[in-house]
């Protein structure tokens, strides 16, 4: 390192613009830290609740589709979410997904809560008979 490089950095050092830089850098690494330790405690328990989900559920497409409401307040229109569930590949397993759990609303597998409540008392009553 040249003399004037050496002295130039001893001079922005002692500057307040340096100073309050020097500061950032060193709360930002600190930020860094933190953030660093604190993923390290949660990513593996993402990585395990992401293990728990169905395989299917990479290739939905409605998580290419943020935009769309696939739970809408009631009396609004479900027809844009069952129209890509229409077009999605895993829309059978989604739906059997769905209808294997009862506490799911909105729609799922191109169907209503109250569409799914339907083919449930519909696969019960035909069970029983
Ligand atoms: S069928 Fe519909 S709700 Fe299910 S994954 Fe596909 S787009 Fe999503």
């Amino acid at each position: 390192m040249s003399a004037i490089a050496s002295s130039r950095e001893s001079d922005e050092a002692e500057t307040p613009g340096a100073s309050i830089a020097s500061d950032r850098r060193s709360r930002s690494s600190s930020c860094e830290s933190t953030r660093n330790r604190f993923a390290a405690r949660t990513l593996p328990a993402v990585a395990f609740l992401r293990e728990l989900r169905p395989a299917w559920m990479a290739d939905a497409l409605c998580l290419e589709h943020p935009e769309v409401n696939f739970f809408p307040a009631r009396g609004h229109s479900i027809a844009e979410a069952k129209a890509l569930c229409g077009r999605c590949l895993v829309q059978r397993e989604c739906r059997e997904y769905a209808l294997a759990d009862d506490a799911l609303v909105g729609v799922w597998g191109g169907t209503s809560t109250q569409q799914r409540e339907q083919l449930r008392r519909a696969s019960k009553l035909s069970e029983v008979a």
